[in-house]
């Protein structure tokens, strides 16, 4: 039995490449000490799979900032705005993923978007009509010979050509199918070259396949690959699929002319059964999937080994593998040293799951599992529950009515109610929450956390600091304020701390964009919320102002979903309880005079099934009615928003309106206006602030640009109905900038306003 991995984790146990990228963009290092750093990560990475036996060992999973962009570069994907800047190779791949304002320009960053079904994000590439598509990268080559060097024949992974062709954005006149031909020879070429290099196995990412497909979209893959695999030799080709299974394509795939095919039997539902009947080439390679590359509890090795005896049974020629990249998994358990063995015991982190795939390696070549200590160990776990029930929440739950869903008067009459009772006016100015965590704030947190300061300090800084951001949006004249969430390190794990039910971790951080991370709490039983969460907060800051400010919770299926869920009972179940929970903190609030309460749901859509005839069924029919769930209790003219990042929902608006929040703000600036053309087509009835500006980049729009796009967004959108705002939380951005830009928004509003 051989065993394999999609990918290996980046950014460094400690995050050390998060840190390193900042201060090459703070200039406090340059480009080489950059990727001395780098080396080091890739080095470790390497030397913990050959450690854990892996036959087959990946390189070019590494990545500055993401892989489908480097893929994108490797091929020439840059658009001219960026090459024109004259900056060097990588300050130009820069450019492309963060923006770039400076001496030689101002330029925009690339789309970012959601990637899967992950809370990962990728750049979305973009091909412009006159882009000439060739091999001209040459990371991959790099980082192969850099791994030979240190002893280690790599399989060199990059995004397939199915996926490139799908994914990237076309902004001129010229779509995929006019790509094509130029695609599968750029491939060719990269084939070619592998060849010369000694490459002897690349394996192409083909998560697109898992969507649904059609016969264009069939016919383009196999015509695709059957030009780009004419001429491999030496080269093997590996095509990797994940997230889910490719029902539509498996025969198609399954025959084309590649070494290998890597199926995904975690998420792929229907994996097992497309094998069963379909088959699989006894000439080919299947790269099982068998252990979960996206969630964290430990493998249950019977079920796997199992597995591994029925496809070896079927005459599969079968190597062991993850379901995913172990990208979307923490790092290691080793640094976690607060929670006790009970726990950390049923839990895998990346190099936790390169040990399983060792020990399942040596298990599936073993005569008498039964006899095997690592079995015996393993197969414990799974005696028993493994979580903490509680029965209260399980009664609470059964109790919920049809009536708890539904939040009464209707919209219509809450909005003029609210108009009249919060005095706002037209084209009201807000944030989405969050002001710059500067170092000041980090340090208070910190010093509490280890016990340096007592709780009164630190919530005095806190104060302090409110104090100082409600003067400044009042001294700006914005309309409805925040407090700033300065005592929240995330705005899933500040929920998680208060909740019961729930577990934390000290270093698991998983990549959501670039070098940033999040660190998910793991639900571990079921949850309930022990006391009021955020309403000190609240309170004192709408104490020191006139202007409404917002109460700021973070929405159940958010926290479902940017956590690591339970596997033994259901997402619907789960989801239900935390509503329950937070309802809870929404009549609190409501109680104590907060008049505006802002749910946010940025992950709404994550765990939407990648195929849109799952997506009421298997998600939003259950998603959507727990968001009303924790609001439907609210008096008329409390004020309810959501917030969610990534306007990918143009295909589920009706869902959207159907959350029944009375305003809901979310990104716009970073993709293109089309949601706006689909709100209006929809009649849709929430209030809306699309973002006037992009937050993730460091760049200040000026006056001129927001008032452009309020008056796109004016085409489409209801004056009274809009809002200004920018796209997300400002936590991750300096103050500087923060203060430029909200002045310039404000300007904006008043500009459109007279
Ligand atoms: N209220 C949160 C903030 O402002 C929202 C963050 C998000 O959408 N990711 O930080
Ligand atoms: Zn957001």
């Amino acid at each position: 039995m051989k065993t394999s991995i999609v990918g290996f984790p980046r950014v460094g146990k400690l995050r050390e490449l998060k840190f390193a990228s900042e201060k090459y963009f703070k200039g406090e290092i340059d480009a080489k000490e950059l990727e001395s750093v780098a080396k080091e990560l890739r080095k470790e990475h390497y030397e913990a799979q050959k450690n854990a036996g892996i036959d087959y060992i990946t390189s070019n999973d590494f990545s500055y900032y993401d892989i489908f962009l480097d893929t994108a570069v490797l091929f020439n994907i840059i658009p001219k705005r960026y090459t024109d800047l004259g900056l060097s190779e990588l300050d130009t791949y820069f450019a492309m993923a963060r923006g770039y304002q400076g001496e030689k320009g101002d330029v925009k960053a690339l789309a970012m978007m959601k990637w899967f079904n992950t809370n990962y994000h990728y750049i979305v590439a973009e091909v412009e009509d006159d882009t000439e598509v060739k091999l001209a990268g040459d990371k991959l080559f790099r980082l192969f010979g850099e791994a030979k060097e240190e002893g280690y024949n790599t399989k060199s992974v990059l995004t397939g050509p199915y996926t490139l062709l799908k994914l990237c954005r076309y902004t001129g006149n010229k779509t995929a199918a006019d790509f094509k031909n130029a695609v599968a020879a750029a491939y060719k070429e990269l084939i070619a070259k592998a060849e010369k290099e000694g490459i002897t196995l690349l394996q192409f990412d083909e998560p697109a396949l898992v969507y649904d497909m059609t016969s264009q979209d069939i016919e383009l893959l196999k015509e695709v690959y059957e030009e780009v695999c004419k001429d491999t030799k030496n080269v093997k080709i590996l095509i990797q699929t994940y997230f889910g299974d490719i029902r539509d394509a498996y025969e198609t795939v399954v025959n084309l002319p590649v070494y290998a095919v890597g199926l995904d039997f975690v998420e792929g539902k229907q994996t097992d059964a497309l094998v069963k009947k379909y088959g699989f080439p006894k000439d080919k390679v299947l790269f099982a999937g068998l252990i979960n590359g996206k969630n964290i509890w430990r493998n249950n090795y019977k079920i796997t080994l199992e597995k591994l005896a029925e496809l070896e049974k079927a005459g599969i020629n079968t190597v062991l593998s993850t379901s995913c990249s172990l990208l979307h998994v923490p790092f290691t358990l080793k640094n976690e040293t607060k929670l006790a063995k009970e726990y950390l015991e049923h839990f895998a982190f990346a190099i936790e799951k390169l040990e399983e795939l060792k020990e399942l390696k040596a298990l599936a070549d073993s005569e008498d599992i039964n006899n095997e200590e690592t079995y015996i160990n393993n197969q414990k776990l799974f005696n028993g529950t493994r979580v903490k029930e509680n029965e209260e929440v399980k009664a609470r739950y059964e109790a919920i009515t049809d009536a708890d869903y539904v939040r009464l008067p209707l919209r219509s009459e809450r909005q003029a109610l609210q108009k009249k009772v919060l005095n706002l006016p037209k084209f009201p100015t807000t944030t989405i929450g969050s002001f710059p965590q500067t170092k000041d704030v980090k340090a208070n947190r910190a010093a509490y956390k280890k016990g340096n300061i007592s709780k009164e300090e630190y919530i005095e800084f806190n104060k302090k600091k409110i104090a100082q951001c409600i003067a400044w949006q009042d001294e700006i004249g914005l309309d409805v304020l925040v407090h700033g969430e300065y005592e929240r390190n995330d705005m899933v794990e500040y929920f998680g701390e208060s909740l019961g039910g729930f577990l934390f971790t000290e270093k698991a951080w998983v990549q959501s964009y670039g070098t940033r991370c999040v660190k998910p709490p793991v639900i571990w039983g079921d949850v309930y919320r022990e006391k009021p969460i955020t309403v000190d907060w609240s309170v004192y800051a709408q104490s020191l102002t006139d202007k409404p400010v917002k109460g700021m919770l973070t929405g159940p299926v958010t926290i479902l979903n940017w956590s690591f869920p339970r596997e033994d009972i259901s997402i619907e179940q789960s989801i239900a309880q935390i509503a329950l929970a937070i309802r809870d903190e929404v009549l609190d609030l409501e109680k104590n005079g907060i008049k505006v309460i802002q749910i946010d749901e940025a992950a709404l859509r994550e765990k939407l099934p990648l195929r849109k005839s799952d997506w009421y069924t298997e998600y939003l029919d259950f998603a959507i009615p727990a968001f009303r769930l924790v609001h439907s209790g609210v008096k008329p003219d409390t004020q309810i928003h959501t917030h969610m990042c990534y306007s990918e929902f143009t295909d589920i608006i009706p869902a959207i309106d159907d959350m029944d929040a009375d305003v809901i703000t979310f990104e716009a600036s970073r993709s293109d206006l089309q949601i706006l053309e689909s709100l209006k087509a929809n009649n849709f009835e929430t209030e809306v602030g699309p973002g006037v500006y992009d937050i993730h980049s460091p760049r200040v729009p000026s006056v001129e640009e927001i008032v452009d796009a309020l008056k796109k967004m004016l085409v489409w959108i209801d004056e009274d109905k809009l809002w200004v705002n920018p796209d997300c939380g400002l936590k991750t951005r300096g103050e500087e900038e923060t203060k430029a830009s909200l002045i310039n928004m404000v300007e904006a509003a008043k500009i459109i306003k007279r």
